[in-house]
């Protein structure tokens, strides 16, 4: 029945997610050559928080130990981040279209796109729990859906990386309405994120994952990562979607 489920499937075009172009693939295969050229794990990027580093006119890395100043100057919770590609273009717009205009398709389709693009830098990972952002259950029912787990229940994921949709949750707040400034919004945040109580034992002293769509200024994931690392787990990464450029990040 899969099988011929996804048969049917390959004989119905599709529009390609990014151009909208109609083939068999969420996304077509000029849009795909594209992305992989410009995709950010070629750059050289923060470790800590996949902010593209700046490159001098000689081409060398400007700043720290493959750290972004920011992430020097004050450390993150999180350990490590890993972005796809920017959020800019019609990547962008393949989100505000899940997002906004409920397209659901569009989850299918990045989840794809993670899956050609970053398959080469997690393919050696140890053992994690994958824990998408949740949205507090005031949004969750103005939405209809979580776009950070309906990516994530798409992504290919290796045996020892488990998808644990339900083990974060969220208090609900304005965020959206409080000012960009950093100080601001990391103050907001406190207190937001929250274990659902039989996972706290489970994921004490574990690696885990926390999977976000787009990563602007680094708050929410690292308020989330602080209170990861204050229940015990060992290590955090982030792995996101689409980062903000670096002109727009607010630093
Ligand atoms: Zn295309
Ligand atoms: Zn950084």
């Amino acid at each position: 029945m899969k099988n011929l489920l996804r048969l049917i499937g390959s004989l119905i075009p599709t529009s390609c997610i990014l151009c909208n172009r109609y083939q068999t693939e969420t996304t077509c295969g000029q849009c795909l050559q594209q992305l992989s050229q410009q995709s950010l794990n070629k750059n050289p990027c923060c470790t800590c928080c996949a902010l593209e580093l700046l490159i001098t006119a000689e081409g060398k890395i400007s700043e720290h130990d493959q750290r972004c100043d920011q992430c020097v100057a004050k450390l993150p919770y999180f350990d490590l981040s890993l972005s796809m590609a920017r959020y800019e273009g019609l990547l962008k717009t393949a989100v505000h279209q899940l997002k906004y205009h409920r397209r659901l398709a569009y989850a299918m389709g990045l989840a794809n796109l993670w899956n050609s693009l970053m398959k080469k830098p997690l393919a050696q990972l140890p053992p994690a729990y994958l824990l998408p952002v949740p949205l507090s259950r005031q949004k969750l029912r103005e939405r209809g859906f979580n776009q950070c787990l309906e990516i994530a229940r798409h992504l290919t994921l290796p045996n020892h990386l488990k998808l644990l949709p339900h083990a974060l949750r969220r208090r609900h707040s304005n965020l959206s309405q409080i000012s960009a400034n950093r100080k601001d919004r990391q103050q907001a945040l406190n207190g937001l994120f929250y274990f659902e109580r039989h996972y706290i034992e489970r994921l004490a002293g574990q690696s885990v994952i926390v999977f976000d769509d787009v990563m602007t200024t680094g708050s929410t994931l690292n308020e989330i990562a602080k209170v990861l690392k204050s229940h015990g787990v060992s290590h955090v990464s982030n792995w996101v979607v689409l980062r903000t450029p670096r002109q727009l990040v607010d630093v």
